[in-house]
């Protein structure tokens, strides 16, 4: 077995678990924590689970100074027959990859981690909610430790795993949200880390996110960093239209996330001959298609929300409603084949579901 090194440090005290009819995002954590270095001598080594412990590191940590960090974002479920599933943890840890070489941290071994994740998850097993909608949320994360002020790449790494029991994101079934077309700030420009799930993407965007908190809605949509006319996401998440038919998702410009839900979308959109045309898409374009009532659905993708359907636009001081604020077929559709797929309650034809053993 390859992962005869892993040591195990088993937990003296089991935390209470939390209502799981009022759980509330990332703020919970289960009883252990996965972590493994990495030096230039030795690679990836050490890898073990421990007690979920706060980290202790020297201030000159090259983490604090100049944000050298990844991270990824999937989910566990546990069915009614007491099985553990993910979802295509594959994609997420060979998209880690693609963040780290983007970020010049050294990769990991896909398949090795999946197997610490899986240990992981049985040890921890009790903390997968089972309540309708709810499931546990898995955040690997890599951090540059070297103590070192010079711009440059850390000698020294951590790779953790947390994990978080999340609650269900719709509480009264799956509901539209506003959203407001950021025209100021944007998210990614071309040659940027926008494909890369890193740290400072996030927080530089907590601007614009007030902004649409202010304006009354709920989530931000970016514009592309250029030209600031065509669509590229919505808050942290891929995005879809439906105009006269036509379901059109945003080309992966060079600035886009590339989403697990959204390739799975397109995916399964395929499979039921609903071919999805990845293109450039102009703000312009959708506010015309509003307009003119050719506009049926439009909802953002990804792996918090699975789908979350749009049910209003601002822009530039006007408000426009989408499908009358209502929850789109081809939206509930979706969500419900997704989620049943993910939680092992429909047949899984592509594969996708990853039984942990
Ligand atoms: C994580 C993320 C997404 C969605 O990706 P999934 O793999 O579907 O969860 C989309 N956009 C941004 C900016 C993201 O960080």
């Amino acid at each position: 077995m390859s992962d005869q090194n892993l040591e195990i440090m088993t937990a003296t005290h089991h935390k209470t678990k939390p209502d799981p009819e009022t759980l509330e995002f990332g703020k919970t954590f289960t009883d252990h924590m996965f972590i493994m270095d990495y030096s230039i001598d030795h690679g990836w080594h050490s890898p073990r689970i421990i007690p979920y412990q706060p980290l202790t590191l020297d201030p000159a940590a090259m983490i604090y100074h100049y944000g050298q960090t990844v991270f990824e974002g999937l989910k566990a479920y546990r069915t009614d027959d007491e099985r553990i599933l993910l979802f295509r943890p594959d994609q997420n840890f060979k998209r880690l990859n693609r963040s780290s070489d983007r970020l010049s941290i050294p990769d990991i071994d896909p398949e090795l981690v999946i197997e610490y994740l899986s240990e992981l998850l049985k040890l921890d097993k009790e903390w997968i909610p089972t309540y309708e909608g709810t499931s546990l949320y898995i955040r690997p994360f890599i951090i540059a430790t070297e103590p070192n002020l010079s711009v440059a790449p850390s000698a020294t790494y951590k790779f953790m795993i947390i994990l978080s029991p999340v609650g269900s994101y719709y509480k009264e079934g799956i509901a539209p949200v506003g959203i407001y077309v950021e025209d100021e700030y944007t998210r990614a420009a071309l040659g940027g880390t926008g494909t890369a799930k890193t740290a400072g993407n996030y927080s530089a965007a907590y601007k614009a996110q007030d902004k649409a908190t202010a304006h009354g809605q709920a989530q931000v949509l970016w514009l592309d960093s250029s030209e600031k006319k065509y669509i590229e996401e919505v808050g942290s998440m891929n995005v879809f239209f439906k105009i006269d038919g036509e379901i059109i998702t945003p080309a992966l410009s060079g600035s886009i996330l590339e989403g697990v839900t959204r390739k799975s979308i397109i995916e399964l959109l395929n499979s039921w001959d609903m071919p999805v045309s990845e293109r450039k898409l102009s703000i312009d374009e959708v506010l015309l298609a509003i307009e003119e009532n050719r506009l049926e659905e439009a909802f953002g993708t990804g792996t918090a929300a699975v789908i979350s359907p749009i049910g209003e636009l601002s822009w530039k001081g006007k408000q426009s409603l989408i499908n009358n604020r209502e929850t789109g077929p081809l939206a509930t559709k979706l969500y419900e084949t997704l989620t049943g797929i993910q939680k092992g309650k429909q047949p899984d034809p592509f594969n996708w579901t990853h039984e942990v053993k």
